[in-house]
């Protein structure tokens, strides 16, 4: 089945920006996942590369000039001067302002783009992006711990080769920045699995959004309450993606994995495991469309990194054993130090096989009513971002030797704190949050009322 060529972008300063104390969002989950992909000996299978970081331009495709040019200029340091456009620009408590935040944005939206790009010439079939997928983050402003969209800027690459492209989001958030992006086109369908209701963030994706104008249709919303396992997830999952193949035949695929949908997630309330999360991810691999998988939400930090290893691992088609080779980061994963922990499930399932079937045939009826594979005429292809032998092919440098040094020279090391433990992370009783308690949990501005979480 496998002999895909897989491309894996990975910067190694990635995983050094701190979004503040006690931000569920940590960069640092980054570095443990590439420390375990390493490890596990993953990086033979793979081409690893140093990805293209992205500029202002780059950003500015989607994106309006004025927030992205906030984004270069703002800093902690002179934050006060910018007071009266944090609000404009939903910066503060979800996104607040970090050091680095921009050179942040522009390693996780290179590494995207890259991929796009590395698809487009036809030098992979899968490339993986684990610190992508920043799906909520809008045209004018930062959500739900996203400042500038990856996934969108990289589906507009892809757009240049490919007639049609299929967006799919795993997250248990709502896909919503990248639907608002495409929702008036044909050429690219957005599908989105996610929790919905109780106003859960962030608030949109119910079953009735479909798309409008050129678009309607083109965007498909599979709304889920609270517990779902991994049965119910993919009884509802496979037949979808199986309609959407058939009634829009994709040319390319972007996969959002956001691993805020596994079971007892710091802000999640789905109850997937790492092998359900993955049997999604599998699924979309055998579909045989180049790929772009990118990451998301995942906010336990030691079961993020267990899912987007192990996904890895389903991408480039080796299996690897369920106990965890020796890293830095091993502690995180005490007591049982395996990929795969016993799943503790404290929530039951609040979906009904009948309301899983009602909302299948929803998605069923709605596809059929768009025309069967629309013809997309290509007209002139725009010039590719940037040359393709700008990114490092890290491999032919030397597999150990991940920061060669002139690479290094280039890089602004950013001056923030390093990573301040686990402890913030968990909570120590182990309880599961559930979207109510997410409300309460984070502090808020008194003068400001925004959503909180992801
Ligand atoms: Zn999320």
């Amino acid at each position: 089945m496998s002999n895909k060529v897989v491309s894996y972008f990975y910067s190694p300063d990635v995983g050094n920006f701190h979004y503040g104390p006690g931000h569920p969002m940590k960069p640092h989950r980054l570095s443990v996942i590439h420390s375990l992909v390493h490890n596990y000996g993953l990086y033979k299978k793979m081409q690893v590369y140093r990805p293209y970081r992205a500029s202002a331009h780059d950003m500015c495709r989607f994106h309006s000039d004025e927030y992205i040019e906030f984004l270069q200029r703002v800093t902690p340091q002179n934050l006060q001067n910018y007071t009266k456009y944090l609000s404009h620009f939903n910066v503060g408590d979800d996104c607040p302002v970090f050091e680095g935040l921009f050179d942040f944005c522009s390693m996780y939206t290179g590494a995207s783009l890259d991929g796009a790009m590395k698809l487009n010439n036809n030098c992979c079939d899968i490339a993986i992006n684990w610190s992508g997928g920043l799906h909520h983050a809008k045209k004018f402003e930062a959500s739900g711990f996203c400042y500038v969209n990856d996934i969108v800027i990289a589906i507009l690459e892809l757009l240049k080769y490919h007639p049609r492209v299929l967006y799919i989001d795993i997250d248990v958030h709502h896909g919503d920045g990248v639907q608002e992006a495409f929702y008036l086109t044909d050429r690219v369908m957005t599908v989105s699995f996610h929790k919905y209701g109780s106003y859960f963030f962030p608030g949109t994706g119910d079953m009735y959004e479909i798309g409008a104008e050129s678009g309607r249709y083109y965007s498909v919303n599979v709304p889920l309450k609270e517990g779902i396992d991994d049965t119910s997830y993919f009884q509802v999952f496979k037949p979808t993606i199986q309609y959407v193949m058939e009634f829009f035949q994709p040319t390319a695929i972007v996969l959002q994995c956001g691993a805020d949908s596994l079971d007892n997630d710091r802000l999640g309330c789905f109850c997937l495991s790492t092998k359900g999360h993955g049997e999604c991810v599998k699924f979309v691999r055998d579909l045989n469309v180049p790929l772009l998988a990118v990451g998301g939400g995942g906010y336990t930090l030691r079961n993020v990194a267990r899912c987007w290893t192990y996904e890895t691992s389903l991408l480039v088609d080796e299996p690897i054993s369920n106990e965890l080779p020796y890293t830095e980061y091993l502690e995180y994963f005490a007591p049982d130090f395996t990929l795969h922990p016993e799943i503790v499930t404290r929530q039951d399932n609040a979906n009904s096989k009948q309301y899983l079937e009602l909302i299948t045939k929803h998605v069923y009826d709605n596809l059929k009513l768009i025309q069967h594979s629309p013809s997309v005429q290509m007209h002139d292809v725009p010039g590719d971002a940037f040359p393709s032998n700008d990114g490092v092919l890290l491999d032919e440098i030397d597999p150990d030797t991940r920061n060669p040094q002139i690479e290094e020279d280039k890089r602004i090391e950013p001056q923030n704190e390093f990573y301040d433990g686990d402890k913030d992370e968990d909570k120590a009783d182990g309880t599961v949050s559930t979207p109510s308690q997410d409300k309460s949990k984070k502090p808020k501005s008194k003068a400001s009322d925004t959503m909180d979480t992801t």
